[in-house]
């Protein structure tokens, strides 16, 4: 017998929780401590912020890979006297991200490293929310198949990917879009930092230019992936599987307010957007409570406030990342992974200040040409196919000349 009375706590793993959307995931927990429990909190070496999450919400396990940190985290766990188990090592994130006391995992690790334990929790058939969407733009149909085959849900955090999820009918994932009435997918975008600036320019882009996006506060990667398109590519790639579309489908929009957060246009002419102010925690709260509304902390959209809402085409000169993106998704196999590879590499030597912003686009096309195609079969292809191309690109840095001008 059910008793509606009792409300069930969901208990959820925070996978990256010291980053950008770890942060507004537990600020949208703190508001619902009737409804949701921190179950375990991990990072990679923000070992300040992660203290202070332990401290608030103590979950039954912190997880750091790097031991030392996690022994310095073990020590103010045990001064702290808080009931929290500090793990470390290889396999720890796959420990919590699939451990049987977990419901939801908001998957929130950048890039490849997330990829291993959002598996893990989608083979464990845990709800899983999906910010890190590099994981599935290298692993594809694989990570599809794996939640199919273990009765996991999947619901995306990519503010893009939310909002077609919210405007598609609820049973498209049993249905395909194609039995919806879709014609097609809007994907919007803002257009980065560098919509307006001139071309001539971009060699001598900085990071810290490339990080300041004027609507969205991110982190680091995805900011420098935001200023080259590469982030809508990716987005682009993750669309198609999300929902089982083929590229020629996904409509890229540049719209520089980033209020409408994407779009469905339906065959009887309606499109459908999805609007608010640009704030994470909206998709947060909106995953977490699927199918259910809570309360985000996001401010009411003032439309007033915007007075417009713009749209153009984004061009091909400016976003070079953005083409390379489609045609990797057209090529299909391990191309997705390889792309995503090359750019991790390109983007990590961008910020150490290794390569010109307009180097990025380069060296991924080069380990893109001198990498091999194969199908990705399983995860050891999929891996290989990362680890050349990371390989690859890597060795092209290093080779590189420096040129800002
Ligand atoms: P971030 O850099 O702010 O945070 C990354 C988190 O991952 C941190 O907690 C860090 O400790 C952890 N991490 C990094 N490398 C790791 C490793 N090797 N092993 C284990 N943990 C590691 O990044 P973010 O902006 O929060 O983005 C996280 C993911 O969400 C990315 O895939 C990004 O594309 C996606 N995303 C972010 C936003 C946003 O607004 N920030 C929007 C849409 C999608
Ligand atoms: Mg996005």
């Amino acid at each position: 017998m059910s008793n509606s009375n009792q409300q069930s706590v969901e208990s959820v793993c925070i996978l990256g929780a010291t980053g950008s959307i770890g942060t507004n995931t537990l600020d949208v927990i703190r508001r619902h401590p009737d409804k949701y429990r921190v179950f375990a909190l991990t990072a990679n070496r923000n070992l300040e912020q992660l203290k202070l999450q332990c401290r608030e919400f103590e979950p039954d396990y912190a997880v750091m890979p790097d031991s030392e940190l996690a022994q310095e985290l073990e020590s103010f766990i045990a001064y702290k006297k808080l009931n929290t188990q500090v793990l470390h090592g290889a396999d720890s994130l796959e420990f919590v991200a699939s451990h049987e006391t977990v419901d939801t995992v908001m998957a929130a690790i950048v890039g490849a490293a997330g990829l291993l334990p959002t598996l893990a929790a989608a083979e464990a058939g845990k709800k899983v929310l999906l910010a890190n969407k590099e994981a599935l733009v290298m692993s594809g149909a694989l990570f599809m198949d794996a939640v199919k085959s273990h009765g996991a849900t999947l619901l995306p955090i990519d503010s893009e990917h939310n909002a077609i999820f919210q405007c598609l009918p609820e049973h498209f994932v049993e249905q395909g879009i194609e039995h919806c009435g879709v014609h097609n997918i809007v994907l919007t975008g803002s257009g980065g930092p560098f919509l307006k600036k001139d071309l001539s320019e971009f060699a001598a882009i900085t990071p810290d230019e490339a990080c300041a996006h004027p609507n969205w506060d991110m982190g680091r990667k995805i900011s420098v992936d935001s200023a080259t398109m590469m982030n809508k590519g990716l987005e682009l790639i993750e669309a198609c599987w999300l929902f089982d579309v083929m590229p020629q489908q996904v409509e890229v929009v540049l719209h520089p307010q980033s209020i409408i957060h994407s779009m469905v246009r339906y065959n009887d002419g309606s499109v459908l957007a999805q609007m608010g102010n640009p704030d994470m925690r909206t998709p947060i709260a909106h995953a977490l409570a699927f199918p259910e509304r809570i309360d985000a902390g996001v401010a009411p959209l003032d439309f007033m406030e915007i007075s417009q809402l713009t749209f153009d085409r984004p061009s091909k000169e400016r976003y070079p990342c953005l083409a390379l993106a489609s045609q990797v998704m057209k090529q299909g196999g391990n191309a997705p992974a390889r792309l995503n590879a090359a750019n991790e590499v390109a983007v990590e030597a961008f910020l150490n200040e290794q390569i010109a912003f307009t180097q990025i686009a380069q060296v991924i096309q080069q380990t893109l040409t001198s990498t091999e195609y194969a199908e990705a079969l399983n995860l050891e292809s999929v891996l290989a196919a990362d680890k050349e191309a990371r390989e690859f690109a890597q060795h092209l840095v290093q080779q590189t000349p420096f040129n800002r001008n």
